[in-house]
């Protein structure tokens, strides 16, 4: 049940239409681009926990009793899918990471797919881009084929 909850969780309802799309139509998640440290991303970020992404505040509050690490991060809004948004306190006035080396996982894994599959953009002017792209063995073989005929 706990499982069931926490794949539902895992995707908002755009976030499912795009994981059904993207499974119909055999295509895979391409990340390109790199980092312009605008900073953008660590004021507006949405958090997962372990029974998916948080959608309140008694939600997190509950996570930073196993997660300690996250309490830099203060609640600004929710997204138009209701997950909770979130800024982080290590930006400094800069827009930059006030420890960068000492980061998170999930800051060093930006841009994850998963943001992709909670209905989530990347923000306006962001140097990466998510797109949906036919795998390379997939396009090759269909090409092949396309000669063969
Ligand atoms: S929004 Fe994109 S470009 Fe800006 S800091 Fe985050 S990852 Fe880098
Ligand atoms: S820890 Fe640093 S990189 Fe991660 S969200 Fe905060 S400011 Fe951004």
């Amino acid at each position: 049940m706990n499982r069931l909850r926490k794949f539902l969780s895992s995707y908002s309802f755009l976030g499912a239409v795009r994981a059904l799309r993207l499974g119909l139509s055999r295509k895979e998640l391409l990340v390109t681009g790199m980092c312009q440290a605008c900073g953008k991303c660590c004021r507006r970020i949405n958090l997962e926990g372990d029974e998916g992404w948080l959608r309140s505040e008694k939600a997190f509050a509950a996570m930073l009793i196993d997660y300690p690490q996250y309490a830099r991060f203060r609640v600004c809004g929710k997204d138009e899918q209701g997950f909770l948004q979130f800024s982080c306190s290590w930006l400094n006035a800069e827009g930059l990471c006030k420890d960068h080396e000492n980061r998170l996982p999930l800051c060093r894994s930006f841009p994850d797919k998963t943001l992709y599959f909670c209905g989530g953009t990347l923000p306006s002017g962001c140097g990466y881009q998510i797109r949906e792209v036919r795998p390379f063995d997939r396009f090759l073989s269909e090409e092949l084929k396309k000669r063969k005929e």
